[in-house]
């Protein structure tokens, strides 16, 4: 069924428990962690609880959950005061994008500079 836990997936694998990880904040329907590879002092995670591989098919299916990802990182932003400086939320959409993990997640970054356009 659509938004059920994949076997294979490590960040269904977080959601479960089975994968540890710096948990910074969840809720009924997320969870947001630190990525484990930091581009920035602020480089959280904000993923739907749902197995989606991107963040276009959570929207199709369960847009509302997408509504809850993107408060949750303002969230993220107010807790890591990186909320008035400005911050980037980041969806990498296909290989080609650079997204490497097939499950749908909101990258928080902030805490220094940050240039546009994005390499
Ligand atoms: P993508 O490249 O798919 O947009 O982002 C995947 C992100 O997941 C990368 O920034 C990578 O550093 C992060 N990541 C990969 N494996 C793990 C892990 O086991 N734990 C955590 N916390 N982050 C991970
Ligand atoms: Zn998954």
């Amino acid at each position: 069924m659509a938004g059920e836990p994949q076997a294979d997936c490590l960040f269904c694998k977080i959601v479960a428990g089975e994968v540890p990880a710096t948990i910074v904040r969840e809720t009924e329907t997320t969870v947001a962690f630190r990525d484990i590879n930091p581009q920035a002092p602020t480089h959280v995670l904000v993923i739907p609880k749902v197995h989606y591989p991107d963040a276009a098919s959570l929207a199709a299916a369960e847009p509302q959950v997408l509504a809850d990802i993107l408060r949750e990182s303002r969230e993220v932003a107010a807790e890591d005061k990186v909320e008035d400086r400005g911050y980037r939320v980041v969806f990498n959409t296909g290989a080609g994008a650079g997204q490497t993990v097939f499950h749908a997640h909101l990258h928080v970054l902030g805490g220094r500079g940050l240039q546009w356009p994005p390499g």
